[in-house]
């Protein structure tokens, strides 16, 4: 059975990733002495279907909650798995 994931990542407004290192205060504000703060949240789903991108992350875990549920349930898709290392090449 295949499993979807569909992991959140942090970006900047230059589209760059906003790593796990670069913390952020309760408020938002960078704590990361090279981090410009983080733009937006965006999803993408390993069905290559789906993708959510919000400026809300917790808007966009739940967005991406929701589609995950619609895979639990008889999903025959292809290899997801190549679809997977594809991806990691991508930015
Ligand atoms: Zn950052
Ligand atoms: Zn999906």
């Amino acid at each position: 059975m295949t499993t979807h994931r569909a992991p959140l990542t942090n970006h900047h407004p230059d589209d760059s990733i906003c790593p796990k290192e670069h913390r952020h205060t309760s408020s938002g504000k960078p704590l990361h002495p090279e981090c410009p703060g983080r733009d937006y949240s965006q999803a993408i789903c390993t069905c290559d279907a789906w993708q959510f991108k919000n400026s809300g992350k917790g808007y966009v875990d739940e967005e991406r909650k929701r589609h995950l549920a619609t895979h639990t349930s008889a999903d025959r898709q292809g290899p997801a798995i190549l679809r997977d290392l594809l991806r990691l090449d991508r930015r």
